[in-house]
């Protein structure tokens, strides 16, 4: 059986990766992938259970009895936790500025990249967003994006998308996120080796995607 087509697709907070990956995904009939939201709802599932977030090894003995589930259609990704339908919660500013804690611990990362391979695996193509795609989860993707935006464009996208007033907040949030997460030991954010970089700055979404259906259509 030949392998399937992976398109990763990294970036920074706020840089636009999921509407843009979906839109790829859909644009050529692949399932997606938002590796964003597992580490939101394993945030999400320590937090219900009252596990103290300063502390990765209460996170790691946790996380074993977390059960996620992330449903690949584009147009309708799902994620659940131990059956509960988390897509909304995993949203909220509590469970926004504590993810990276969650993220930086190797527990974590080994769990959700093992359970990321499987649904890769059991895909005939798959877009798979997040951080360390490129590098760590599917280094032989065939084709690698390396999705950026100035500061100030990722603020208003992400305050747009929240209803936040104060860009000026939105953008020291991300920026905090971003150091956390291109700072930690276990596989930091940062551009994989062979990933092109496409700086949706003063592109429209619409241009992203073109741009990038383009790359993928020339591999
Ligand atoms: O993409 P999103 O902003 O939803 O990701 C939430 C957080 O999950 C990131 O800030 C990062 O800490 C973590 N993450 C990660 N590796 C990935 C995807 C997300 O560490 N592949």
């Amino acid at each position: 059986m030949s392998k399937p087509l992976v398109v990763a697709i990294d970036g920074p907070s706020g840089s636009g990766k999921s509407s843009t990956s979906r839109g790829v995904a859909d644009r050529l009939s692949l399932a997606y992938l938002d590796t964003g939201a597992m580490y939101r709802a394993m945030t999400w599932a320590l937090l219900e259970r009252g596990v103290d977030l300063e502390d990765p090894r209460a996170i790691a003995a946790a996380a074993g009895d977390v059960r996620l589930t992330s449903g690949t259609d584009p147009l309708d990704p799902t994620i659940h936790v131990d059956g509960t339908d988390v897509a909304e919660p995993i949203r909220s500013s509590e469970v926004t500025s504590a993810v990276s804690l969650v993220a930086a611990v190797p527990e974590v990362r080994d769990m959700l990249v093992d359970l990321q391979r499987e649904t890769i695996a059991q895909s005939a193509g798959i877009v798979v967003e997040g951080r360390d795609i490129g590098s760590t989860v599917a280094p032989d993707a065939p084709v690698k994006i390396y999705l950026v935006a100035d500061a100030a464009a990722r603020a208003a996208r992400r305050a747009a998308e929240t209803g936040e007033a104060d860009t000026a907040a939105t953008e020291l949030a991300l920026a905090r996120r971003d150091e956390i997460d291109s700072t930690r030991a276990a596989s930091p954010l940062a551009k994989a080796e062979g990933a092109v970089v496409v700086d949706g700055t003063h592109l429209t979404l619409e241009e992203v995607i073109d741009t990038i259906v383009g790359i993928v259509d020339a591999r």
